[in-house]
């Protein structure tokens, strides 16, 4: 069914291709070709809960895109998680894909759920049971899930024991970001940081911005955030504030990132850190810093907050994080924003090296790994930067410009069937 009804981070995405497709004159057909998520499938199914109960949960598998290779994508566990919301992640992973000219399309699951308030054996069940349900439409040359908000290694050893259960023989491929027993790769968990503190000081050169006396401000301290602050600060950037669900805390003269992690896997938060003044998630976007990571969640600069932001540079660690009116303001205010499909693109390019690395049964070094990511992640840099110079156009309208051209040529070459 062609897209009709959505939300607000679906709105931002879609209108963020009308605008790309305009640019590029792109025939109409390509247009509504793109425009829409390829597959769906919703499934509910039931999961007995420890106390003896059954319980129905609500899942999601989007295929937005398989014209450049299988579709690749994250699974969110989240309780407030919607199909359109699968369907604007999906949509953001096909044009990321064609950024770092992975041979992939875009794809995401979600499952309705709070992750927190199951144990690990539910959360298992649950797993399970929707790996079984989604195994139709999954599989190493279809579909390759991978974890996103809520679901770690620990998910992706399952679904991958599920779907080879079922097949009768391992089948690592079907998933990416294992462990590295279950045929992961090294590099995996820290790729999605180690590329968004690549954009940080590529985007800071390029701005001529005093590295490293860069005041950096982070929101969310997971994988990607928590990874993120880490690198920079060992690259010599000054950490001034950083937050979490649980609150933030702010730093002047930087904040102790090592001190943090321990202080956070100690109280599970960053709420309450003596490191620093106490902020909301709220303050933390307009603190005084130079280089702000949203790092948690979609929409958070909407024209809300959009007035008060004082970086000069924004990096997408997150999905969505800018909706589409706040986007405008910023271009308008010159703030440069290295958009989610470049800056956080390392995890998925990290996961297609496990995804080869997996049909090949041949591992690489970690050297390897990140001499390979530095090189494709630079490479798409430079691009996408050339071209908005050359064009007079933001990194997100450029980004946008040279995904969509390369999906769209794919969907072209192949015509339509029959
Ligand atoms: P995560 O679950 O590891 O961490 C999320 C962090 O955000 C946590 O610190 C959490 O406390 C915080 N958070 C949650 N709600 C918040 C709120 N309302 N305000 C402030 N902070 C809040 O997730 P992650 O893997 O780090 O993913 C974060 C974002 O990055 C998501 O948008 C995800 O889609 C995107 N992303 C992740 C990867 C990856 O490899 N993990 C790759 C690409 C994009």
């Amino acid at each position: 069914m062609a897209i009709t009804e959505h939300g607000g981070f679906l709105d931002t995405v879609l209108s963020q291709f009308d605008h790309t497709a305009a640019r590029l004159n792109l025939d109409p057909a390509l247009r509504v070709v793109l425009r829409n998520c390829k597959r769906e499938l919703t499934v509910n199914f039931p999961v007995q809960m420890d106390d003896g109960t059954v319980k129905m949960f609500t899942g999601h598998r989007v295929q937005h895109s398989q014209a450049r290779g299988p579709s690749k994508g994250g699974i969110r566990y989240h309780p407030s998680v919607t199909l359109d919301e699968a369907r604007a992640l999906a949509i953001l992973m096909t044009w990321k894909c064609a950024v770092v000219r992975l041979p992939f399309g875009g794809a995401k699951g979600a499952v309705m759920c709070d992750p927190h308030k199951l144990s690990a054996g539910e959360i298992e069940r649950l797993t399970r049971r929707f790996t079984a349900e989604l195994e139709p439409i999954i599989g190493p040359d279809s579909d390759i899930p991978a974890p996103d908000m809520g679901t770690g290694m620990r998910e992706m050893a399952w679904m991958m024991d599920t779907y080879s259960m079922h097949r009768g023989y391992s089948v690592p491929a079907v998933v990416t970001g294992k462990p590295i027993d279950l045929g992961g790769s090294e590099g995996r968990q820290e790729a999605t940081g180690h590329g968004v503190a690549l954009c940080v000081s590529e985007g800071a050169k390029r701005l001529h911005l005093d590295w490293p006396d860069v005041r950096v401000a982070i929101q969310g301290f997971g994988n990607v955030g928590g990874v993120t602050a880490r690198r920079v600060a060992k690259l010599g950037a000054k950490v001034v504030a950083i937050s979490d669900v649980s609150g933030g805390a702010y730093n002047p003269n930087g904040l102790d990132v090592n001190n943090l992690t321990r202080y956070v896997q100690e109280h599970n938060g960053v709420s309450g850190f003596p490191g620093g003044v106490p902020i909301t998630n709220t303050q933390l976007l307009t603190v005084d810093c130079d280089v702000l990571v949203p790092a948690a969640m979609e929409g958070q600069i909407t024209l809300q907050n959009v007035d008060q932001i004082k970086a000069r540079l924004i990096v997408e660690g997150a999905n969505g994080p800018i909706d589409a009116a706040a986007d405008s303001v910023l271009a308008e205010r010159r703030i440069t924003v290295i958009p989610d499909i470049l800056a956080n693109a390392g995890g998925v390019t990290v996961s297609y090296f496990e995804w080869v690395q997996d049909r090949e049964s041949y591992f690489w070094e970690e050297d390897e790994i990140y001499r390979r990511l530095d090189s494709i992640l630079l490479r798409a840099f430079d691009e996408i930067w050339n071209h908005a110079q050359n064009l007079g156009i933001t990194p997100r309208d450029a980004a946008l410009l040279l995904a969509v051209d390369r999906v769209a040529k794919a969907v072209q070459a192949r015509g339509l069937y029959p």
